[in-house]
């Protein structure tokens, strides 16, 4: 119930208990009234009664005195006390307003009568004595007819008394009854209004609202710090103090709604940051290694319930390889064929769980996480796969976007790196053989002319002997397969520190970083003779040999690097002049002949 009704309830009982009570005592107070009354009429009636009885009395000891004795006073008396016993009627009159009944003044005007009968006797007696005739007068007052009056009299006023003294009597016992119910009633009314008026202060009072209102002040006081993990309890009353319970429940429920708002707002923020952060490193990075080292870093912290591969494709072997991994994945392979993942043969993002609830992709391992792979593109190709898994399927759709997001900057990322390696490749590199061209020579000569002061340092000039004769004889796509093909021999041949180079033409360069002369001369030497040695062919044609002439030269010992290609050159001339397929020194030039001006020059 309501307090405001308990309360105009008890109000109302209040009211009409106050009022019943107040009514009793009125009630009472008539009564007490009545009782007053009557136990004023009974002494005012008794009062009357005995003045009656005695007025008689006196007269009948006066006139008889009178009448013994002849004294004149007695007379003058008994006339006074005639006087007063004139006033009976007019007291008669006086006890109907006293509240006498009609008998009671019947009897009352009877006594009147009686005693104006007596008085009659005894006037007739003082007249007798007057004239003389005192034995007359004596035996009047003292005679039987005078008894027999008085007594009539004295038994009438007898009646008389004890009449109004019985009805009087019962009207007091009455109106005291009445007065004592009243007072009972207005005082039990009284105490119950109490009651009442503290049954509602306990009631409503303390157990209603001071006992929840003091609960409620501690949890509104937690709520205002901000402190939602305070419980408010369910409470099924249907009053204010319900209605302000559900209310601060509601309050807290929105303030936990804020702060789980305002914390996946921070979440989201930081999610952003990291995301901004690792774009922007991408941008900066050089190689896919240092691309796989951004992601493997910002993943984990943008999003650490989650677990995840960063694969790359590589167009050589047509698959993707895996090029880091973060949060311990379980289900991603070393490896795979593009067309093992849903998401790359659809071009969009995968996900798939443990539930079936669509196709899992062949590339993955058993495990009972959801997965999500995302492929990584650029204008259309394929340059990778971001694969993403959790425990919770949840997980993963909440950070969707993002990772669709990340998924597209990457595969950007990715694709401008390897456009731009493509690039540095086209200036740095030939495209026939695939070895570094001259351009890229002379960028390796100058940077260890201006970096490497102590040395030693060897040059080896390569040339194919008589290469124009394979042209002419089998074609240039042969004479294209000889030069990849001893490129490639020069390839594997290197030592350590050596880098070879495409010079022009059939010509090429082979520097050895730290590598002495001697060194250099065994290798040339190796050259000559595995060149020499193995058999060409081309598209199942047999090409025969090639030989190749080499010219060596070493800094500092016998030039500076500044002239290290052009004194090879001249030692690759020689090597020419003396009958090719040979590796010369410069330091042995003059042994075999040959001017060593160029040399120095
Ligand atoms: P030598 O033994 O004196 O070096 O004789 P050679 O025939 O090897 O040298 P020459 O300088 O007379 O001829 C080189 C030829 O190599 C001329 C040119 O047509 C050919 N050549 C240069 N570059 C290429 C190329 O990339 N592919 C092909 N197929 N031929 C090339
Ligand atoms: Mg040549
Ligand atoms: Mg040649």
């Amino acid at each position: 119930m309501r307090i405001g009704t308990i309360t105009n309830l008890a109000y109302v009982a209040t009211v009409l208990l106050t009022m019943l009570a107040g009514l009793s005592f009125i009630l009472s107070a008539q009564s007490a009234g009545r009782e007053r009354l009557a136990v004023e009429q009974h002494l005012a009636l008794g009062e009357l009664i005995d003045d009656l009885d005695i007025g008689a009395e006196n007269r009948t000891d006066d006139i008889r005195l009178y009448v013994m004795r002849g004294a004149e006073d007695e007379l003058a008396a008994f006339y006074v006390d005639e006087k007063d016993e004139r006033g009976f009627e007019a007291a008669a009159a006086r006890a109907k307003t006293l509240g006498a009944t009609a008998d009671e003044i019947a009897i009352l005007n009877r006594i009147v009568t009686e005693a104006e009968a007596l008085d009659g006797i005894e006037r007739a007696a003082v007249a007798d004595y007057r004239g003389g005739r005192q034995e007359q007068a004596r035996q009047a007052v003292f005679g039987p007819a005078h008894d027999a009056a008085h007594t009539t009299l004295r038994d009438s006023v007898g009646q008389v008394q004890q009449m109004i003294s019985e009805r009087t009597g019962a009207e007091l016992t009455r109106a005291k009854a009445r007065s004592d119910l009243f007072d009972i009633i207005a005082k039990s009314m009284l105490a119950l209004t109490a009651l009442v008026f503290l049954g509602v202060l306990y009631f409503v009072l303390k157990r209603r609202i001071t006992t929840p209102i003091v609960a409620m002040t501690g949890i509104i006081n937690r709520l205002a710090k901000q402190d939602f993990d305070v419980e408010v309890p369910q409470v099924a009353r249907r009053d204010e103090i319900g209605e302000m319970t559900a209310a601060i429940a509601v309050f807290r429920a929105n303030g936990l709604e804020r702060e789980r708002l305002a914390e996946e707002l921070r979440r989201d923020q930081r999610i952003k940051d990291f995301i901004l952060q690792m774009m922007h490193r991408l941008q900066a990075c050089q190689t896919q290694s240092e691309i796989a080292g951004v992601v493997t870093l910002f993943m984990p912290q943008a999003f650490p319930g989650l677990a995840g591969s960063l694969y790359m494709h590589d167009e050589a072997h047509r698959c993707l390889l895996p090029r880091g991994g973060w949060n311990a994945p379980e289900t991603s392979p070393a490896a795979f064929p593009a067309d093992q993942c849903w998401a790359l043969r659809r071009g969009r993002p995968h996900l798939s769980d443990a539930s079936d609830h669509d196709v899992v992709c062949p590339h993955l391992e058993h495990g009972h996480r959801a997965t999500l792979c995302v492929p990584l593109t650029a204008l259309g190709e394929t340059v990778g796969l971001l694969h993403l898994e959790s425990t919770a399927l949840d997980l993963l759709e909440e950070a969707r976007l993002y990772l669709e997001l990340i998924a597209e900057n990457l595969g950007l990322a990715i694709a401008n790196l390897q456009l731009r390696e493509r690039l540095t490749g086209m200036a740095i590199r030939d495209p026939l053989s695939g070895l570094l061209n001259r351009r890229s020579l002379d960028e390796a000569v100058n940077r260890i002319a201006k970096t490497a002061a102590a040395g030693p340092h060897a040059c080896l000039m390569i040339d194919i002997d008589h290469f124009k004769r394979f042209n002419d004889e089998f074609g240039h796509d042969a004479g294209d397969a000889v030069i990849r093909h001893v490129a490639d021999m020069l390839q594997a041949a290197l030592p350590e520190g050596g880098q070879v180079f495409r010079f022009g033409g059939e010509e090429f360069t082979l520097l050895i970083e730290g590598g002495d002369e001697t060194a250099a001369r065994h290798l040339g030497e190796t050259l000559c003779a595995r060149i020499a040695a193995a058999p060409l062919s081309d598209h199942g044609r047999f090409l025969g040999t090639v030989t190749v002439s080499i010219g060596i030269a070493a800094a500092p010992g016998d030039g500076p690097v500044a002239t290290l290609l052009a004194r090879a050159d001249t030692a690759l001339l020689a090597a020419k002049a003396a009958g090719r397929n040979r590796a010369l020194t410069v330091s042995a030039l003059a042994a075999h002949g040959f001017p060593t001006q160029a040399a120095a020059g």
